[in-house]
């Protein structure tokens, strides 16, 4: 346990540590250049470009993009209805960007994890010769790419959602692969992943166990890539890549970014690799034009107490006396990552934090008005508009959701109903 009243905004920290409900403005927006620009976006988006034609092969439902893993941006009038009475007005059209409908692996970390497992198969392939950045990439799943991606294997630590992108995409590749879950991790993603082959180590802890306990196991082998969440620069660059891809979606919408017109972009935030990708291309490509808030459960705010504090990754949840207990499993994370938290800080515009009771209520509307379903950690960021109450485009960022079991769709739907 830490002193609050030594901290940096102990005021807000003190709600904190009572699991009450904090909005907090950045005053450090624009206070320092980020080391990273539009290059490692372009080189990201290249290197998933050259890897279309395989993941058109390897994931058939992936035709209708050619094999690029892209989600749909939709205007959602209908739940802005909705909101409006459940949050308040503000002004502006309301957009979802589904990444919950993401291909492939169902949630938005079919951006980063999948582009990780990719770019370590691409560099193999290519150190063993039988590669070249021209060749069709669908090479790749023939026989003798799988006896090559067979000598290695890759591991991760996660909640789920990150197990479940990791674990299939390098199961299809034919790598060794070992998810190391967290007690939050939900029966069916296990049982998924079990089924294509996948080892799934369970941990009774949270996810600051999992991640560590994984990379335990990796440390010390040549041969063993670990998918570090905590810190993975390739993660953060494939997340990245969501903002370039959003600019035709925007022509198409007619949507203006400008001085007279503002983006706002609500995400949930769990250890922060998956918001702060999008938030650093977004910011990246329409710069002060774009406003950008992330979204975390009271009981487990790692982003915002690492931010609040500005102690970033050195101080985590439990520091304050928080449980780590919420509905989102996805967000379920102690400690910010130290790539992300350093890099954000400049970024982020803000963040704010709910309550789990929250998150149905939201779940079953969105359901009710556009016939869309997401789960629970998706939703988070749902009070965001009308907290910020700006005029402007209005982006919530769905995070994951499509591949939740029909009977645990109805269960989290129920909730939202009573
Ligand atoms: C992983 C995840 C997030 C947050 O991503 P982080 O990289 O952990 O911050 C949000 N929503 C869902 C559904 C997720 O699976």
């Amino acid at each position: 346990m830490i002193d609050i009243s030594t901290l940096k905004n102990k005021d807000i920290v003190e709600k904190m540590a009572n699991y009450e409900k904090v909005f907090w403005l950045n005053p450090n927006v624009g206070s320092a250049p980020c080391p990273f620009g539009i290059e490692e976006i372009n080189d990201a988006e290249a290197r998933l470009a050259r890897f279309a034609p395989f993941i058109l092969k390897a994931f058939p439902d992936t035709a209708e993009t050619m094999g690029i893993i892209e989600s749909p941006l939709k205007e959602i009038p209908e739940m802005k209805k909705a909101l409006t009475k459940m949050t308040g007005d503000f002004p502006g059209k309301l957009y979802l960007k589904m990444d919950s409908h993401l291909k492939v692996s169902g949630s938005v970390k079919a951006r980063g994890g999948i582009y990780e497992v990719l770019k370590l198969a691409e560099k193999i392939a290519m150190e063993a010769g039988m590669l070249k950045e021209t060749d069709d990439y669908s090479i790749l799943l023939e026989d003798r790419f799988r006896e090559l991606f067979g000598k290695y294997s890759v591991q991760v630590g996660s909640t789920g959602n990150l197990g479940l992108s990791i674990g299939i995409i390098s199961a299809k590749l034919g790598f060794k692969v070992t998810v190391h879950m967290s007690a939050d991790a939900r029966q069916w993603k296990k049982d998924l992943l079990r089924s294509k082959g996948v080892t799934v180590i369970e941990y009774p802890q949270d996810y600051q166990v999992a991640v560590a306990e994984g990379r335990k196991a990796s440390a010390g082998d040549p041969l063993c890539h670990f998918v570090d969440d905590e810190g993975s620069e390739d993660l953060f660059f494939g997340y990245s890549v969501a903002a370039k891809r959003i600019i035709p979606q925007f022509e198409e919408a007619g949507i203006v970014v400008d001085e007279n017109n503002p983006l706002y972009v609500y995400i949930p935030c769990g250890v922060g690799g998956a918001p702060g990708g999008v938030a650093f291309g977004l910011k990246t490509i329409f710069g002060d034009n774009v406003h950008i808030y992330f979204a975390e459960p009271t009981h487990s705010p790692c982003m915002t107490l690492a931010l609040v504090t500005g102690l970033n990754a050195k101080i985590c949840c439990a520091d304050i006396g928080l449980d780590g207990k919420t509905a989102a499993d996805g967000l379920a994370c102690g400690r910010a990552s130290y790539l992300v938290a350093d890099l954000m800080t400049p970024i982020v515009e803000g963040c704010y934090t709910l309550q789990d009771e929250e998150l149905y209520p939201f779940l079953a509307a969105l359901k009710d008005t556009e016939g869309i379903f997401i789960e629970p950690s998706s939703t988070a960021s749902f009070i965001g508009p009308a907290l910020v109450n700006k005029p402007g485009t209005h982006i919530l960022w769905a995070t994951g959701g499509s591949m939740v079991p029909q009977e645990e769709a109805d269960v989290y739907y129920n909730k939202g109903k009573a």
